[in-house]
């Protein structure tokens, strides 16, 4: 029996969460600002000015209620969502400045209002996107991990294809696997799994 393995990024993401105690949301915020480079994380970082600044632009509580505001961006005084950081957005401007920028496949982390810089809490963000949305912004996070670790996706789908390879399709597979490579390098997750279902089909 195959253990079970936690995907990334979530894995790395929990990593972080348990090793130095902070929110889901906060570690993933912190993890894409800095690469995907948890050891960066260690206590002297933790301990320093640059930490300290970042840590600030989290919002305490993180908030997304909506009530009956000026909206930060048009002014418009309707129905708006409190951003938590002391800006609220209308409807029109939530959709305009974080939903379609996450359905383009933008990862919007931070309040779209200018100067303010605060993080947004993620998790809330969710429960106010479209599904569609909410799809996207988990691709576009896989795929910022993908782009620092090709490697891990890589590694694992050769551990797939090589468990049922014969030597005659070890040589079929190399073929597969140089456009599977490049694929990856290209941040084609499609092409990938073409690449990888090409290969399961030459070794079959
Ligand atoms: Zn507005
Ligand atoms: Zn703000």
């Amino acid at each position: 029996m195959e253990e079970e393995v936690e995907p990334e990024p979530h894995a790395t993401i929990n990593r972080l969460v348990n090793r130095i105690r902070v929110s889901k949301d906060r570690a993933t915020i912190l993890l894409v600002l800095y690469d995907w480079d948890e050891k960066k994380f260690n206590g002297e970082f933790l301990l320093s000015d640059e930490y300290a600044s970042i840590a600030s632009r989290f919002v305490r509580p993180p908030s997304f209620t909506s009530s009956t505001r000026t909206c930060s961006r048009c002014n418009a005084f309707t129905l708006s969502k409190n951003l938590g950081c002391g800006h609220h957005l209308c409807g029109q401007c939530f959709a305009g400045l974080i939903e379609s920028p996450i359905l383009e496949g933008g990862l919007v982390m931070m309040c779209p209002n200018y100067d303010c810089g605060k993080f947004l809490s993620l998790h809330l963000l969710r429960d106010h996107l479209s599904s569609e949305a909410r799809e996207k912004y988990d691709i576009s996070l896989k795929m910022s991990y993908q782009a620092i670790f090709p490697e891990t996706v890589w590694n694992r789908a050769v551990c797939f294809v090589r468990s049922s390879a014969t030597s005659l399709a070890t040589s079929l597979l190399d073929i597969g696997v140089q456009g599977f490579k490049a694929a990856l390098r290209a941040r084609r997750d499609e092409i990938c799994m073409v690449a990888i279902m090409a290969i399961v089909h030459l070794l079959e």
